[in-house]
């Protein structure tokens, strides 16, 4: 059901910084989008078929302020894209695997996801992934 990693998500205190950083390694900075129902501000930088994504909080009631004050910054999810969310949730389950979003929602950049549990995945926070495009 995996296609591909659509998006490794990271993140960071400090978004102009990150973004920063990544021009350094000369990728180029794709787009800046906030989510709100996440209070985050996203950064992406495609490589390849896949986007490295900075989320940076923008409330600290973000998941992300709070991940950062929890583990500090770094690799916070693993996105992999699907054809077909819904069915891609309906085998997982069936797999056994707990689900965080029974239901897709509205991710950035356009996407539909939904998220893994991470106490079935081996500690990973796993993003399912409809990419828009
Ligand atoms: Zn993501």
């Amino acid at each position: 059901m995996v296609k591909h990693i659509s998006h490794i998500g990271i993140a960071v205190k400090d978004l102009d910084e990150g973004i920063a950083f990544y021009q350094k390694l000369g990728l180029e900075l794709e787009a800046i989008e906030e989510v709100p129902s996440q209070m985050v501000k996203v950064a992406f930088f495609p490589v390849g078929d896949t986007r490295i994504e900075l989320l940076a909080p923008t409330s600290e009631d973000s998941p992300i302020a709070k991940f950062i004050e929890k583990k500090g910054e770094g690799i916070q999810h693993l996105a992999f894209a699907v054809d077909d969310l819904p069915q891609a949730l309906q085998e997982s389950e069936a797999e056994g695997i707990r689900l965080i979003d029974k239901e897709p929602r509205p991710g950035a950049h356009g996407a539909d996801i939904a998220f893994l549990h991470p106490k079935s995945t081996g500690g990973v926070l796993i993003e399912l992934c409809k990419e828009k495009h």
